[in-house]
């Protein structure tokens, strides 16, 4: 049986890919914050059988201890801090979690007599404001936030892992990928939890910014399966993961108020405070590597995401999500 280490295991990609692998006969392990264990519980989605491993992934000995005992197979490297207004307001903060962890456990997986193939979850914010559309493993690298900042040097990084070190060791370039376990940090949760919200009678209105933006949204079951298909291919690669489809947030709403059998118009409220400064290009990623190479693409319809994330909201028990700070 292979042994598989998780990082951000309680993440909304963690819980799959954790299904993911142990439906495929792995023994699944999961690296956690230990200051998140004292009010550590573990997600109801993820199984008891998996072990899950307080470690702080900073630290490079305790990184070393964990990987000697479990010596994986494979690693996939999830654990970020992800919120882009999370990110200006500690950008210290965010740089420790997604470079330095980054870091140690390339560090870590190297030195291993057989070292574990890697993975690491980047993402397209790697390329800011591009002023190419789609966008592929080839278009310049220009964040815009500290986040995707943090995540360009830690897909440096990787690379430099892969080419010097001789590591098989692969960055995941993820556009942006939901699921009924999305948070309402970001803009699709929130929409979803407010229709149900709504139609439950425990919130009045929606608070939007540019309902008019557009993004590429996939569905995070069909992303996990990428990761894993990048780390059986014969040479470790950079891939975008992407349905090179464009959906505005209009259509977001439409779609989850439908659901539920409501009209947005009378619910949803354009907040200008929540305006962000739009796009030179679309944000839309060009997938054809992952696609002719690994056999791999996205499976689940963007309607179908949708309205199954607003299904699975209205069997949530949940407040309205918070009117400002959601991620497109
Ligand atoms: P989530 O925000 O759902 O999960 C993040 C995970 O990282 C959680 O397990 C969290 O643990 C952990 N984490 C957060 N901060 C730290 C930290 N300082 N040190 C260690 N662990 C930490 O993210 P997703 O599952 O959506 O994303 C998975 C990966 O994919 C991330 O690296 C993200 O940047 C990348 N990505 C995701 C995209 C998306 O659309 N989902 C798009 C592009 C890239 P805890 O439970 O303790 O908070």
């Amino acid at each position: 049986m292979h042994c598989a280490l998780i990082t951000g295991i309680t993440g909304q990609d963690g819980g799959y890919l954790a299904e993911f692998l142990e439906s495929r006969g792995y023994e699944v392990h999961g690296a956690v914050r230990p200051a998140a264990l004292s009010a550590f519980r573990r997600p109801s989605h993820l199984s008891h059988r998996i072990p899950l491993h307080p470690v702080d992934l900073r630290e490079g000995l305790a990184v070393r201890q964990l990987l000697d005992r479990l010596r994986p197979r494979e690693v996939y490297h999830l654990a970020a801090q992800t919120h882009i207004p999370t990110s200006f307001e500690d950008p210290g903060a965010t740089v420790e979690a997604n470079v330095m962890t980054t870091l140690r456990l390339l560090e870590g997986c190297q030195r291993l007599a057989s070292p574990p193939r890697f993975f690491h979850a980047s993402t397209s914010q790697i390329f800011g404001r591009s002023s190419y559309s789609p966008q592929d493993e080839q278009t310049p690298v220009r964040p815009v936030n500290p986040y995707g900042a943090s995540k360009a040097m830690a897909t440096d990084l990787v690379r430099i892992w892969r080419e010097f070190h001789g590591l098989f060791a692969v960055n995941g370039i993820l556009f942006n990928h939901e699921s009924p376990r999305r948070t309402p940090d970001f803009v699709t949760g929130k929409i979803c939890r407010a229709a149900a919200a709504i139609k439950q009678g425990r919130a009045q209105e929606l608070l939007l910014g540019d309902t008019k933006a557009q993004r590429d949204w996939g569905d995070a079951r069909d992303f996990v399966d990428g990761f894993w298909r990048s780390l059986q291919y014969g040479t470790p690669n950079d891939y975008v993961f992407s349905t090179g489809e464009l959906h505005s947030v209009q259509e977001v709403v439409d779609l989850a108020f439908a659901t539920v059998g409501l009209d947005p118009s009378a619910y949803v409220r354009i907040d200008p405070s929540l305006v962000r400064k739009s796009e030179p290009s679309p944000v839309m990623g060009n997938s054809a590597k992952a696609r002719a190479l690994l056999d791999w693409k996205p499976r689940i319809s963007f309607a179908n995401l949708i309205r199954e994330m607003t299904e699975a909201a209205l069997s949530l028990d949940l407040d309205l999500p918070a009117a400002t700070g959601s991620t497109v």
